[in-house]
């Protein structure tokens, strides 16, 4: 059996950043199942798909073939073969995948992808739903939250240290509202698993947050 720890959370509270440091230590594959959801994202946007049209999105995601891989233990997402990294993670592209991730056709697909690779690896895997739907057996789960404000700033800082000029208001408003999507959405909304640990990460290090996961790993 594969070891599996699933975080979840709002946009913004440091999953990735964490889940990466976890993984490290652990020797699990990182999985970043939000990038899935922004690849599938980035090819409707491409095919100028309407994210409102809910039949047209079912119909038009199962052009999209997103599968992962590891180069240097980084992940790769390649949609229909293509490396598209390099596009998934703007503001746009995630504000856009929370429009289209409401879509059962494309949850379905991509959860069951997800399924698979934690069935085959051990994983640390972070998202919004896999405490609650994709791995309800997790051996390790974390609500990891921050207040909105600490995660805007965090998101600013991240964009500015890359030179985009950014609103610190915009970016807050824009979270809020990704939160409230996500949270109100009728399939696997974002909720803590009755049985995950509750993290908030508002004063806390990054380090402390490893550690503190790494404990309950124990
Ligand atoms: O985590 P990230 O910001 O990359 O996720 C982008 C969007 O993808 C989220 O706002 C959410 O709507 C969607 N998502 C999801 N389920 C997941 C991971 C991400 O619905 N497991």
């Amino acid at each position: 059996m594969s070891y599996q720890i699933a975080i979840d959370g709002p946009a913004g509270a440091g999953k990735s950043t964490i889940a990466k440091k976890v993984a490290k230590q652990k020797e699990f594959i990182y999985v970043d199942t939000g990038a899935m959801y922004r690849a599938m994202a980035y090819y409707l946007f491409s095919n100028h798909v309407d994210p409102e049209n809910e039949a047209l999105v079912a119909e038009k995601c199962i052009g999209a073939d997103i599968t992962i891989q590891y180069e240097k233990g980084e992940q790769v997402v390649l949609l229909n073969g293509e490396n598209v990294n390099a596009f998934l993670r703007t503001e746009e592209v995630g504000n856009m995948a929370s429009y289209t991730s409401r879509n059962p056709k494309v949850r379905e697909r991509l959860t069951a992808l997800q399924k698979e690779l934690a069935s085959k690896n051990n994983v640390v895997m972070d998202g919004r739903d896999i405490g609650t739907c994709v791995l309800p057996g997790a051996d390790v789960k974390v609500y990891l939250t921050a207040s909105a404000q600490v995660r805007a700033k965090r998101r600013f800082d991240e964009l500015t240290a890359k030179g985009e000029i950014c609103d610190l208001q915009k970016i807050e408003e824009d979270i809020i509202k990704r939160d409230e999507q996500d949270m109100n959405r009728e399939i696997a909304p974002l909720k803590q698993a009755e049985d995950a640990v509750l993290i908030d990460s508002s004063s806390m290090t990054i380090e402390e947050v490893v550690k503190k996961i790494l404990a309950l790993c124990r």
